[in-house]
């Protein structure tokens, strides 16, 4: 059976929030009797959406409310 896990792909200094936030993503792995495929990437999260989300204001594609921003 596939295998699912969010990994740290980078740690950055967000201007938005002015602190370092981990890109976080979505990795796929393939079950064990398909060794050959390699793992797919799903989706990319920010470790700080959640508080970017409380603000009244978009943020950036890795929170959701702004799909025209990335910071990084
Ligand atoms: S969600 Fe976007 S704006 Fe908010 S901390 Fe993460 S990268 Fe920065």
């Amino acid at each position: 059976m596939a295998h699912k896990t969010w990994e740290v792909t980078k740690t950055e200094y967000c201007d938005h929030v002015g602190h370092e936030i981990d890109i976080e993503a979505e990795v796929v792995y393939p079950a064990e009797h398909l060794p050959d495929q390699p793992p797919r990437i799903q989706a990319h999260r920010c470790s700080n959406a959640l508080e970017c989300n409380l603000i009244d204001k978009s943020a950036c594609i890795y929170c959701g409310t702004n799909p025209n921003h990335n910071p990084m």
